[in-house]
């Protein structure tokens, strides 16, 4: 396949989908394959500094790629619109927006080893191995109610939050940020956990089952297509 002139929407996509079942069956086999889409997505010309963060970043077992893919990469069908993300006018802002997730993602990873208690901050511990999620729960771990522009930044008593945390749990990590970017997945599992889920905002921990079903009944009416490269 000639990828020399894919769309950033392509190369994301080649990559975060072979990256996701690495990570899934950890077949040694296909490290190739992944290493081989990953350098052709840094070779984009917009990515000639900062892949080191990109680096980092992308092949983190708990960066959203599966959810990067359903929103910031996904088509949208408004009710009066169609937004395509292969269209070459995008391509300048997309990949300034992966740039920026990436960015955010470290230093939110980074927080909360240096600030935090990463064993106890959300459903699992963050010491970067597999772990068995919380099953037999109402919640599902589809990350759909994660996908918002913000959240009031209010913590809960007794915590305080970095003061950037409060930018981008606002909605300031990136511009017309469609995502929080507190939300990580878990080994290319199609499962989203909130990363501060036993420090996480107010707002988020008033957010509860009837909540969710209102949530996923509304979601037909902005609609994002996942099309794969
Ligand atoms: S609360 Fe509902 S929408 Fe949110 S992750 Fe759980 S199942 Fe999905
Ligand atoms: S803080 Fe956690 S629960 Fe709240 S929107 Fe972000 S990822 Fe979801």
């Amino acid at each position: 396949m000639d990828t020399k002139n894919l769309h950033i929407t392509d190369l994301f996509k080649n990559f975060a989908k072979v990256q996701q079942e690495l990570l899934r069956d950890c077949h040694s086999e296909m490290w190739q394959g992944v290493n081989g889409r990953f350098d052709r997505l840094l070779a984009h010309w917009s990515f000639q500094t900062g892949s080191s963060v990109l680096r980092r970043a992308l092949l983190d077992p708990y960066f959203p790629l599966g959810m990067l893919e359903q929103t910031v990469f996904a088509d949208v069908d408004g009710m009066r619109f169609y937004i395509n993300k292969r269209r070459l006018d995008l391509e300048p802002g997309l990949t300034e927006e992966l740039k920026k997730w990436s960015e955010a993602f470290l230093r939110i990873r980074l927080d909360i080893q240096k600030l935090f208690d990463p064993e106890t901050i959300t459903c699992v511990p963050l010491d970067g191995k597999r772990h068995q999620l919380p099953t037999g729960q109402w919640c599902t771990l589809c990350g759909v109610c994660c996908q918002i522009g913000g959240v009031p930044p209010l913590p809960p008593a007794g915590v305080r939050y970095p003061d950037y945390w409060n930018t981008y749990l606002a909605g300031g990590a990136v511009n017309n940020q469609q995502l929080c970017p507190f939300l990580f997945q878990h080994f290319g599992e199609q499962r989203f956990f909130c990363a501060i889920h036993n420090i996480k905002p107010i707002a988020c921990r008033q957010f509860g089952e009837e909540e969710c079903h209102r949530r996923l009944a509304e979601r037909g009416l902005h609609q994002y297509h996942v099309t794969h490269a």
